[in-house]
This record gives C-alpha cells, sequence and structure tokens, in this order.
C-alpha cells in the first residue's frame, strides 16, 4: 500500500522531518543537526496565558507547531506562520503523539501531508 503520495512507504528516505519520534537518547554525543519536527496542535494554544489567534483568519485552533533548533514556529491551516518567541523545544515535546513518525522529503510535502498547505484553510479538524 503505497502513502497518498504515490511513495512506497517502506521505501527509506533521507530527511530532516521526525514527527511523532518519541525523544531517545542521542546515540553520538553531538546533536543532530538540522532536525525539525512538525507537531500538529489540534485544540487551542495558550501563550503567555493567552489564546493564540491567526492574525491572518482568526483561526483559534488546530495548529502546527514547527520547531527549528530552539526556535518555534507556529503554522494556521491558512499557511500564516509566525516565530511564537514564548514557546520553546519542551513546550513541542509535550504535544509530541507517541507512535510510528513520519519522515517527509522536504518542507512543501510535509505541508501538503499533515494538511497545512492552505488547502484546509478555514477548516477544522477533528
Ligand atoms: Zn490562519
Amino acid at each position: 500500500m503505497n502513502t497518498p503520495d504515490g511513495r512506497d512507504p517502506e521505501t527509506p528516505r533521507i530527511t530532516h522531518f521526525r514527527y511523532g519520534q518519541t525523544p531517545e537518547p542521542a546515540s553520538t554525543p553531538e546533536p543532530e543537526p538540522n532536525i525539525v519536527l512538525a507537531v500538529p496542535h489540534p485544540s487551542a494554544l495558550h501563550v503567555r496565558g493567552i489564546v493564540v489567534r491567526c492574525a491572518a483568519c482568526d483561526a483559534v485552533r488546530d495548529w502546527l507547531l514547527i520547531q527549528v533548533g530552539a526556535a518555534v514556529f507556529v503554522r494556521c491551516r491558512c499557511t500564516h506562520e509566525w516565530q511564537e518567541h514564548d514557546l520553546g523545544a519542551a513546550e513541542v515535546s509535550e504535544v509530541r503523539l507517541s507512535g510510528p513518525e513520519r519522515e517527509w522529503a522536504d518542507w512543501d510535502e510535509m505541508y501538503r501531508g499533515l494538511g497545512f498547505d492552505g488547502l484546509l484553510r478555514m477548516t477544522y479538524l477533528g
């Protein structure tokens, strides 16, 4: 069975994206460089006690948290994206799901695969 985009899911791929992976101790002293975590956050997101609201479409839930190094970005279904300086790796780890991880070849594939490419603009899932 192929993935929705027609690939064989068993084929190993080289990517920096690790989605839904359970954190494990690094096998080498050097942390993996350029790792990007993309973690869906379906419910409302609170930063400094305030509900996060998309400046572009007024959405108040169903986010994608993107961690790039120490920086965390919030992406809306409408594709509006911004860096949230008050979120860090700890907050992303907190909402990370257990279970199999999904790896993506590039940003566009990841956005499409997770439904954050704008196709589901103004749509709440779940
Ligand atoms: Zn939006």
